[in-house]
């Protein structure tokens, strides 16, 4: 699979936004994940808030599906919402992220219309630099 564009990656996730009440008027599925890896495979993952802090973000569904697809590098990954708002990850998903496989600290973030930047960048001092 060719690497594919910016905009081809936040039509994907956005694709599989269909946000759904569940339970306790929390939802499912109001954000989803597009990520490609360095072998340019596409996978995808929605969240799912829940009372209790039982829920998760989309990039963790996505991340999960790469794991369970065998990969840990990621070459970029974007989050967005129903009406096409694109999402930075949250502080625990740049974690996430970069406990997976330190090497993701070089993926593309897209943070916003034609705004990219090094996970890197946004998780600048990584707390185990002496383990
Ligand atoms: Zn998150």
């Amino acid at each position: 699979m060719a690497t594919i564009s910016n905009d081809e990656l936040i039509n994907k996730a956005k694709s599989i936004v269909k946000p759904k009440k569940i339970k306790h008027g929390f939802s499912a599925s109001d954000c989803g994940c597009a990520l490609i890896t360095d072998k340019d495979n596409l996978y995808l993952g929605v969240s799912i808030d829940t009372c209790s802090s039982m829920g998760f973000c989309a990039e963790h569904s996505a991340i999960a599906a790469m794991i369970t697809g065998g990969e840990y590098k990621i070459k970029k990954i974007v989050a967005v919402l129903e009406d096409g708002i694109i999402l930075p990850p949250c502080g625990r998903c740049r974690e996430f992220m970069y406990q997976i496989n330190s090497d993701n600290l070089e993926a593309d973030v897209i943070i916003g219309e034609n705004k990219v930047i090094k996970l890197k960048k946004l998780l600048p001092h990584t707390w185990d630099k002496n383990l």
